[in-house]
């Protein structure tokens, strides 16, 4: 592609337009793309007609970011550094940025009738140290300690919003009620997207040419049926709106599932109440639980002041604990956008990112049991390089064949139709084929290697894990001390 390039920059202005329309007509008949190795070279041509105030690309292309939680916010940072390519604007419902990061007593709606986002408890502190959390080209700030309070999370991302200029181009208070896709423009669909300012109500018409749906899946809470649920008298919570234990003080209570926020949760309840039964149907046993959690295994069936678990076991209770998770939730799709949830399984989706037949849509945070902050920052720019035309998207039935490829797979590893989207060990070729794509770093090796290090040290001591604090000393070595007692 090189050698048609050179000799029309010397002979400005007209060596560059003639260039540029040459570049687009390849382009267009599908005889160049823009990847990566002549990319540079075509941004510095972009550069340098925009010297000469010569437009090589023709209009910028229209973005929409719903939600400014972590993933809207890495998003407004890649588009806002490519200001050549992409105009945006991002929508956030809520009165700051920060996503569920925003902890609030509030539980239900807010003033404004907007139902509450956040899933925070009081007490919450990161399960993943800051180390190897955050954004892979922006650090955490110093702290001592390595599983930070959710309010230096908070503050990182206030800081992080704030460094990159993020805030000019988000609409706090403003939320995207209805999107839907329109006509098309040079064969690339347009999106209709309608917003709602949350305090007057008035809705707005806007148009983009690609949408990013960043707006968080862990606010809608995934409630499983238990047979005989509508008898039991006592109280009963999901961990959406549990903000601190108090309210179950000297009580008997079932906490059900012992992921990450049930095993949290039933450790911080039992140092109040008088009892805990930690339901459960994981292979291995938790270890190193305080002397009054009790593990049993799932529940079976409720009656007015206690529960059966699936060993026919038994036991009275005061209280339960939904610790089971949270739905995907796209309220403001409208059918025209084809988006099908089957489970816990989005569709159709290429890379657990890209709408298959509309790839100007795309869904960023799907992926569970991974580091989500780097997730975003690799799906982002990828998303954003198939928009510009950097990087080319199989056709549609190859997309659908990879994505059904990957999701035979988890099947044969055993995996439940429930895990189409996690990752776990697989997040690293995950993100290392992201990476390779766009020909940026990938994670350094000692990020997996702290993962896997914590992950083993909460499975051996729940309660003491987050005492420990991780150094990278380098990309393959970290150290580990212990910060307090
Ligand atoms: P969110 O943070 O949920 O942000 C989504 C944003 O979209 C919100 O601000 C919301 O108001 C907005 N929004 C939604 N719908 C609309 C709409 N229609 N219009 C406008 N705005 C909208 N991750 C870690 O890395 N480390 C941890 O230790 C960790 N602990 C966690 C603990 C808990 C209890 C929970 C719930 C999650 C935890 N996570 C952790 C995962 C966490 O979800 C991610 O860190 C991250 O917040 C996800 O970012 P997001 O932007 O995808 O979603």
């Amino acid at each position: 592609m090189v050698h048609f390039v050179i000799c029309p920059l010397f002979s400005p202005p007209v060596g560059p337009l003639l260039l540029s329309q040459h570049l687009h007509s390849l382009y267009k008949e599908g005889k160049c793309t823009r990847n990566r190795k002549h990319l540079s070279l075509s941004t510095s041509v972009t550069n340098f007609c925009a010297v000469l105030n010569w437009n090589i690309n023709m209009s910028r292309i229209r973005v929409a970011v719903i939600g400014a939680g972590p993933a809207g916010l890495c998003a407004a940072r890649h588009l806002v550094d490519d200001s050549h390519h992409f105009e945006f604007k991002v929508f956030e419902q809520w009165g700051e940025v920060g996503g569920t990061w925003c902890y609030t007593d509030l539980t239900d709606i807010d003033e404004y009738g907007v139902p509450i986002h956040s899933s925070m408890y009081k007490s919450l502190k990161t399960n993943i140290p800051k180390e190897i959390m955050p954004f892979p080209d922006f650090p955490f700030h110093e702290t001592e300690e390595s599983f930070v309070h959710h309010t230096a999370v908070l503050r990182y991302l206030k800081e992080y919003a704030q460094h990159y200029g993020l805030y000019e181009h988000i609409r706090l208070r403003t939320a995207v009620k209805k999107v839907s896709p329109i006509g098309s423009n040079k064969g690339r669909t347009l999106w209709s997207v309608v917003t709602e300012d949350v305090e007057t109500k008035k809705q707005e018409e806007l148009e983009f040419d690609a949408v990013m749906v960043c707006n968080g899946h862990y606010s809608v809470p995934y409630i499983p049926e238990i047979e005989g649920i509508e008898k039991f008298e006592g109280l009963i919570q999901h961990s959406k709106a549990y903000r601190s234990a108090e309210a179950y003080r000297n009580l008997r209570v079932v906490v059900l599932g012992a992921a990450s926020s049930g095993m949290d949760i039933a450790v911080e309840v039992a140092a109040v109440a008088n009892q805990v039964y930690i339901s459960h149907n994981l292979r291995e046993s938790l270890m190193y639980l305080p002397p009054n959690v009790k593990q049993v295994p799932g529940i079976k069936a409720a009656s007015i002041d206690g529960f059966t678990f699936l060993d026919d076991s038994s036991e009275k209770a005061d209280a339960l604990i939904y610790c089971t998770g949270y739905k995907f939730d796209f309220p403001f799709l409208t059918p025209e956008c084809k988006v099908r949830i089957e489970g816990r399984r989005v569709m159709p989706l290429y890379k657990h990112l890209i709408h298959t037949e509309l790839p100007t849509l795309c869904f960023v945070g799907l992926p569970f049991k991974v580091l989500p902050f780097p997730l975003f920052h690799f799906q982002i720019q990828y998303f954003m390089r198939t928009l510009d035309g950097s990087i080319s998207l199989p056709s549609k039935d190859e997309m659908d064949e990879e994505t059904e490829r990957d999701f035979q797979k988890r099947l044969a590893l055993d995996m439940p139709p429930t895990y189409a989207h996690q990752m776990g060990s697989m997040q690293w070729d995950y993100f290392a084929e992201l990476a390779d794509c766009l020909g940026i770093k990938r994670l350094p090796p000692v990020v997996r290697m702290v993962y896997d290090y914590v992950a083993d040290r909460r499975k051996e001591d729940m309660m003491h894990y987050k005492t420990e604090s991780y150094t990278l000393l380098d990309h393959g070595h970290f150290a580990r001390n212990q910060v307090s007692p």
